[in-house]
């Protein structure tokens, strides 16, 4: 399908070549009227441009939701990260896309590449602003850090609000022990909020009197799977999604909820934490049962907020202050301005027009 243009963009579609390496790859720059496009490169073997299109636009909506000055923009490096010469492909490509940054795009992590490729990338184009996500040891703030998680804990806050839950009386459970789900939990618990259901792709482990963080982990890191904590009972990974909970916290891959298991949903609240946990027309399910859906681009903006801070040249702990403000303030204006329980129709429409006004102020377009 040919990318189509509209009133946003795409402002620049840039594929790029380089004879010495083959390395093909492509930077889709959609809309910079509220800053300098923003938005990870993608490194895998069938990437294209529609893909990064369509990506780029999702970040169009996420950095304007996250109220951060950034635009829109995605990248693609197409090749086999492991048997291609990675750092050659990445050289090759910030040197081809390199008037273009950090004016009008600025990297950052994704599939595929690390801090260790933004810190290639910044020093193949010879500034530290044209990535994020790199190293600390070069004035990053890296993803380890748990901003996203930290972020997600935050917006959870704000639904169990909104719906006058009790905190210390809700239980969670959360798909996936990753980088997203690990500091979820961590930030969960220390608020001494119940979290008692944990997956990998093992399995799930579930205790409805709740799961101890740092026990948990050390199981992780010593066994290598959630399922061998010694304090619950093993399920599959797909009956996470099923129990009888309070929250719901999907935080690791596409498509969990579906058609089929949308009616065993039983939580209350589902904070998306992981990209497009369901499709748009799964989540209408859950609204019109009355459930309360906090939507991925609203929930796990932490590391795009920690990515603004990183580039400001904020410490570790002024972007927690940062994401926490943000993401509080965000979910809740979304919360505020939902119609018909639809928080994504809401979460959308607050980017648009914050984008829009970005537009009519510079002119670009007659209010
Ligand atoms: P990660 O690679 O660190 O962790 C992924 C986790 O998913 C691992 O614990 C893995 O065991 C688990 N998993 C794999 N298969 C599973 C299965 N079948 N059932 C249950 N768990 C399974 O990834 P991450 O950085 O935590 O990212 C998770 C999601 O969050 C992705 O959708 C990502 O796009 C999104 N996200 C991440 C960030 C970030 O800053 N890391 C920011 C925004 C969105």
């Amino acid at each position: 399908m040919a990318i189509q243009n509209d009133e946003f963009g795409p402002e620049r579609v840039i594929e790029v070549y380089d004879q010495r390496t083959g390395m093909w790859g492509v930077l889709v720059i959609d809309n910079t009227a509220r800053g300098p496009g923003k938005g990870g490169i993608r490194f895998v073997s069938d990437v294209n441009r529609e893909e990064v299109f369509a990506l780029a636009r999702a970040m169009t909506w996420k950095n304007a939701l996250a109220d951060i000055p950034f635009g829109g923009a995605k990248a693609g490096i197409r090749g086999d990260p492991k048997t291609v010469n990675k750092e050659a492909f990445m050289r090759a490509f910030a040197r081809r896309i390199k008037p273009f940054v950090p004016e009008f795009y600025i990297a950052g992590p994704d599939m595929n590449t690390t801090e260790r490729e933004m810190a290639i990338v910044a020093d193949e184009i010879g500034t530290p602003l044209a990535s994020t996500g790199k190293p600390s040891s070069i004035g990053g703030l890296p993803h380890e850090l748990g901003s996203t998680g930290f972020g997600v804990f935050c917006s959870t806050l704000v639904g169990a609000g909104f719906l006058n839950l009790d905190i210390n009386k809700i239980s969670v459970a959360i798909e996936g022990f990753g980088n997203v789900g690990t500091f979820t939990m961590k930030y969960l618990t220390e608020k001494e909020i119940n979290v008692v259901a944990v997956s990998d792709s093992k399995g799930t482990v579930y205790n409805e009197k709740g799961l101890d963080f740092e026990q948990l982990l050390d199981t992780k890191v010593k066994k290598g799977t959630v399922t061998a904590y010694k304090d619950g009972k093993v399920l599959s990974a797909e009956d996470l999604f099923k129990l009888k909970v309070d929250v719901l916290i999907p935080g690791a891959r596409p498509n969990v909820i579906h058609s089929k298991n949308v009616n065993d949903v039983k939580a209350q609240i589902i904070v998306e934490a992981a990209n497009i946990p369901m499709e748009y027309e799964t989540e209408k399910v859950l609204m019109k049962k009355g459930k309360l859906v906090i939507p991925d681009f609203v929930a796990n903006a932490g590391g795009v907020i920690s990515s603004y801070c990183e580039w400001r040249g904020y410490s570790e702990k002024e972007m927690f202050k940062i994401v926490e403000e943000k993401i509080v303030r965000n979910t809740q204006l979304v919360l505020d301005k939902t119609v018909s329980n639809d928080t994504r129709a809401a979460a959308l429409q607050i980017a648009k027009e914050r984008v829009i006004d970005a537009m009519e102020k510079r002119g670009w377009r007659s209010k």
